[in-house]
């Protein structure tokens, strides 16, 4: 651990990342595993990667804006952003 260095390609924290914390993980090569300093995190890349994509649940609808709220128990519209005006 003390020998751990960053990856080639670094990986954000899943962890942390579900509380709102950006964070990169260092590696570890002697247990091949990705681990982060600020949580106890630890795992294997495929591990890294399956959590990061589950996270992505939150930003759905990042590319969408609300077009109708609708009334109570009615579902949620939405329409794609157009992007700024220039
Ligand atoms: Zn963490």
């Amino acid at each position: 651990m003390a020998q751990a260095t960053k990856g080639k390609l670094n990986y954000r924290c899943p962890s942390c990342f579900m509380r709102d914390i950006d964070i990169d993980m260092f590696y570890d090569s002697h247990t091949e595993e990705y681990y982060c300093l600020r949580c106890s995190f630890r795992g294997k890349r495929g591990e890294v990667l399956k959590l990061n994509q589950q996270a992505r649940y939150r930003y759905k609808a990042l590319k969408l804006r609300v077009a109708d709220f609708g009334e109570d128990n009615e579902p949620v519209s939405f329409k794609p952003h157009e992007g700024g005006a220039q």
